[in-house]
């Protein structure tokens, strides 16, 4: 798996300004890269990569989960 960028842009939801998304601290055994940037509107912006279900709950969160659920 490479690794995974530092950072991203997405054009804000409220504003369409490109907002910079920076790489979340996460623990060694997450399953999920986190990234959340600040637009200067003030909307809080985020992305996940990674496994779909701990992708899902960072985005609708911004937690990540800890909990195994190995298959
Ligand atoms: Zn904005």
């Amino acid at each position: 798996m490479s690794k995974p960028a530092r950072t991203l842009t997405f054009k804000c939801v409220k504003c369409n300004k490109p907002v910079t998304l920076y790489l979340q601290k996460v623990s060694a055994c997450s399953h999920v890269q986190p990234y959340q940037g600040l637009c200067a509107c003030g909307e809080l912006r985020r992305h996940a990569t990674g496994q779909a279900d701990a992708v899902k709950s960072f985005v609708e969160t911004g937690e990540v989960h800890h909990h195994h659920h190995h298959h």
